[in-house]
């Protein structure tokens, strides 16, 4: 069977932005403007619409699966969600390894927002194009000109304004498009479904300001387009549509459309924008991964090409439970893939078999046969496979580059309110972390208790709720903690010998010198055979040593949490004539790797947040300083907005618990704040002592 959508008519996009700036109802709408059920005669009635909408909202299945898939003037959009709220940012991550373009929607009164920052920055470390869509145009406090502004200040960011709003006696009524100079203008009997494109319906000032802003338009993209910049000024249309295609496509510019999506207007110029000037599959660069011979992992870099004769490379980005089961969604970068068919999970080293393949719309699942490149669909019947995972075609083996998991900075101990409940509350923990990577499940080595690890409160207490909703287990939860870190900060070697000689028979015996140092940010543990050659060590009592380093790494060398970034060296081993075992070096490992740490300057690491505050104009702003400052946060800056004054500051989640409250009561309620996970630091000497006890 051959693919149904020529690539370069496909769109793989995510809508990412600040909690309420109008993610949600952005998505609805152009699921409804595509929605392709529904006839134009029936949208006509705006009841039937009102009902669909309300219907739809109350399923939530489109807003809820992980990807949607929609039609768009010949344009097959595949919508991949991403979710709003910081304690998801692995939803985001998720997402932005998957999509190839992403529309930021910003509060046309709030502009840049933390969280705008936050997937911001993401999306700049995984290179995706961008569209921006300012929205809340109808609301009291918009202003197009400071959302520009604080694209350029706050995001370093090369917007393109191509829409300039219009209003009629106060109200906003629609946008003049800056590079067609025409007026659109939204029906409000159709909820904005009809729209039409006229010339503008001004006077001659407004169409010289046109004329002027279309000139500042093409100049700014000259300034980055050599075949524009060649045609000059009179480039129709199409050219300047280009042009702009292929800067923002660069990463140098970033067009800038407003609307209100409340309001039925502007949404199908988004649609428009994504299919002018986000990318296709075609043209992100072909996938990157590492090739596997004879089942191990090289280190020879491997890529895939968006064409469908290339062997297959797959990615999973999300596992969801539904009626049907376990639903895997994946991002086919190569190849095609048929139900029924064996490919290679090479995360697990695996086969599996392909169940039945879905591609997720609006309003419906369909069953289809076979997938092609640049597809998103989901799989079901995938056994034993988590989120990130790689799966290729047998014959041509390659494992993709991982998804960046962000780690949890809150953990809760919990327990089954019965013990009958004990068995089910392991297994729907289990499912639980299978689906969401920024969830650990752990044992408190100490006290026996099981440990939840999230990305916030709200993040385990939704897991909580699930637990009970989803799998009818009652849970009970302790107090929430911050999640520390261990790590060592300096260098250092030791030892770790176990011999334990037996009389009759095979004894145990194991040793090894280990050195460790402290690793770069984000690396994680690196274990490296630095044994000089003429050391004949067999390769199963290496592999044995490497986890025995990794088992203390897991639980932590000194205050019980687990640690990061260390590089770990194997130095020397020895070996006995008859006793060596495997379990007798992973033992001498662990004691080696436990000794050294404590040698190498341990330290505790903390997470901190970057907290935003603001504050009414005649707010207090002092006592908001004072009462950070109490909590050993750092103000880092001002950036008044409208009449808000805005406080930024990095402070240490720790101290962070029940600030909402505190905040209501210091300002009379009418403070508002939000945070987002900034860094692990470590913690002062007397946080330190506090929890070591040192
Ligand atoms: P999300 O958190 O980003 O998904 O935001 P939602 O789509 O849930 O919207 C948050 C709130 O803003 C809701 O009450 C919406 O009705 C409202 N909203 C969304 N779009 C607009 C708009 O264009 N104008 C106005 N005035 N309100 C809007």
């Amino acid at each position: 069977m051959a693919r149904k959508h020529p690539l370069n008519l496909v769109r793989n996009i995510g809508i990412m932005a600040h909690i309420d700036a109008g993610k949600t109802t952005t998505s609805e709408r152009i699921l409804f403007y595509t929605g392709k059920s529904y006839k134009l005669g029936e949208v006509h009635e705006g009841t039937a619409v009102m009902d669909y909408m309300a219907q739809e909202q109350e399923r939530g299945i489109t807003i809820t699966s992980a990807a949607t898939t929609c039609e768009w003037k010949g344009h097959h959009i595949n919508l991949i969600d991403t979710p709003g709220h910081v304690d998801f940012t692995i939803e985001v991550e998720r997402s932005l390894r998957v999509l190839d373009g992403a529309v930021a929607v910003l509060d046309a009164a709030e502009g840049v927002e933390p969280q705008t920052e936050t997937v911001w920055e993401q999306a700049n470390r995984y290179q995706v194009p961008r569209i921006v869509f300012v929205n809340k145009m109808d609301k009291i406090g918009a202003d197009l000109d400071m959302c520009i502004n604080a694209l350029r200040s706050r995001l370093e960011a090369n917007p393109i304004q191509i829409h300039y709003p219009v209003y009629q006696d106060g109200a906003f009524t629609g946008v003049i498009d800056l590079i067609s100079q025409k007026q659109i203008v939204w029906d409000e009997e159709s909820l904005g479904f009809e729209y039409q494109e006229t010339e503008i319906n001004g006077d001659q000032d407004l169409i010289d300001e046109i004329a002027l802003h279309h000139e500042v338009l093409v100049d700014s993209i000259m300034e980055h387009d050599d075949q524009l910049a060649e045609i000059g000024y009179q480039a129709d249309v199409e050219q300047v549509r280009a042009a702009l295609r292929r800067t923002t496509i660069a990463l140098k510019t970033i067009p800038v459309l407003c609307g209100s999506a409340f309001k039925n207007k502007g949404v199908q110029s988004v649609l428009d924008a994504v299919i002018h000037y986000l990318p296709s599959p075609l043209d992100v660069p072909a996938v990157e991964g590492f090739e596997i011979r004879n089942q191990e992992v090289t280190d020879h870099k491997a890529y895939r090409k968006p064409d469908d004769e290339e062997p297959l490379s797959a990615l999973v980005f999300k596992i969801q439970s539904d009626t049907y089961g376990i639903l895997s969604y994946l991002r086919i970068y190569s190849g095609s893939l048929t139900s029924g068919t064996a490919v290679f999970n090479a995360t697990k080293n695996k086969r599996e078999r392909i169940g039945r393949l879905l591609k997720m719309h609006a309003n419906q699942r369909e069953e289809i046969t076979e997938a092609f490149a640049g597809d998103i669909v989901a799989v079901v019947g995938l056994k034993d496979v988590a989120t990130g995972d790689t799966l290729c075609d047998d014959r041509n083996r390659i494992l993709l580059e991982k998804i960046n998991f962000p780690v949890p900075v809150v953990r809760v101990a919990i327990e089954p309110k019965t013990t009958a409940d004990q068995d089910k509350l392991t297994q729907a923990l289990e499912r639980l972390a299978l689906e969401d990577p920024s969830f650990n499940v752990l044992v408190d080595k100490e006290t026996g208790q099981t440990l939840i690890a999230g990305m916030g409160e709200l993040h385990l207490e939704v897991l909580v709720r699930r637990l009970y909703d989803d799998f009818n287990v009652q849970a009970n939860v302790g107090k929430m903690r911050v999640a520390y870190r261990e790590t060592v900060m300096g260098e250092a070697k030791a030892e770790g010998k176990f011999e334990r000689p037996s009389v009759v028979g095979k004894g145990q015996y194991g040793h090894c010198m280990l050195r460790v140092k402290s690793g770069t940010r984000g690396d994680g543990l690196i274990f490296k055979n630095a044994l000089p050659i003429s050391n004949p060590l067999l390769p199963q009592y290496i592999k044995s040593i490497e986890l025995g380093v990794q088992s203390i790494y897991q639980s932590g060398c000194f205050a019980g949490y687990p640690m990061v970034d260390v590089v770990v060296e194997l130095i020397d081993a020895t070996t006995h004539e008859s006793d060596s075992t495997e379990a007798a070096y992973q033992i001498a490992a662990s004691m080696a790797f436990r000794s050294a740490c404590q040698l190498a300057s341990p330290m505790l690491l903390e997470p901190f947040m970057k907290l935003e505050v603001i504050l009414p104009e005649d707010g207090d702003m002092g006592t908001v300083m004072g009462d950070i400052n109490a909590r050993r946060g750092e103000v880092t800056g001002f950036t008044p907005k409208h009449k808000d004054q805005v406080v930024n500051a990095l402070v240490p989640l720790e101290q962070m618990m029940g600030y909402a409250n505190k905040l209501r009561t210091i300002t009379h309620g009418r403070g508002r704040y939000s945070m987002t996970f900034e860094k692990y630091a470590p913690v002062s000497a007397e946080v330190f002592k506090n929890i070591v006890g040192l």
